[in-house]
């Protein structure tokens, strides 16, 4: 059997490894992702009309509507690199997104990603930051070499507001309450739901990936 086209969802959490996890499938399976996160940080970067547009509404930590949103997919479901398969990060997000996405394209499976609490606490509270040039460390696997500063600069790391215990689960919730009525929507609709378990902090993306494969390959749903 000839699997022409690949059309996926990754779902996972925050601090679940999900853009590595993405970037090594695109290039295993071939096919082209997308993270409409990416895409709308990319264009306020640019300064295109769309990103002008866009930064309107994330300059206020709200969500771009969702009309906005679907119209980039529409516009990038049409591009030549789309038409091999696609990973999609980030959409839908919203159960209007999810009824525009079964209106625009047929989906093949969701992939989720579950990780436990624990294991996403334990992981980005371990990371360090420097406020000077970004550069990101954890204090588990990716030490600086002299303890609480950075190799390149010098400058005292720094924890990131976002990565304390009690906004990660806070984080995590906001999360869940997103996550649930859209799998329920994609069960209801017979989607196939590939839920790939990560139960270790340090586990090495490439297990994580050939985990997933083996995964999308016992469902049928890649050779
Ligand atoms: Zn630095």
């Amino acid at each position: 059997m000839r699997f022409t086209m690949m059309k996926f969802l990754i779902f996972g959490p925050p601090g679940a490894g999900k853009g590595t996890y993405t970037t090594r499938l695109k290039e295993k399976l071939g096919i082209a992702t997308i993270s409409t996160g990416d895409f709308f940080r990319d264009n306020v970067k640019q300064g295109t009309s769309l990103g002008v547009l866009a930064k309107q509404y994330m300059d206020k930590g709200q969500y771009v509507p969702d009309q906005i949103v679907t119209g980039v997919l529409r516009e990038w479901l049409a591009k030549p690199e789309t038409q091999k398969g696609f990973i999609l990060d980030g959409y839908p997000r919203t159960l209007k997104q999810a009824e525009d996405l079964k209106s625009l394209t047929s989906m093949d499976a969701v992939i989720n990603l579950v990780v436990p609490e624990w294991v996403i606490i334990e992981r980005l509270s371990s990371r360090r930051v420097c406020p000077k040039d970004g550069t990101i460390y954890n204090v588990r696997f990716l030490k600086p070499k002299v303890e609480g500063m950075c190799d390149k600069c010098g400058t005292p790391l720094i924890q990131r507001p976002d990565d304390m215990p009690d906004v990660i689960r806070e984080r995590l919730k906001v999360y869940e309450d997103m996550t649930k009525p859209l799998l329920e929507f994609f069960q209801k609709t017979e989607m196939p739901i590939v839920s790939v378990e990560c139960t270790e902090v340090d586990i090495p993306p490439e297990i994580m990936v050939d985990k997933i494969l083996a995964a999308l390959r016992g469902r049928k749903l890649i050779e």
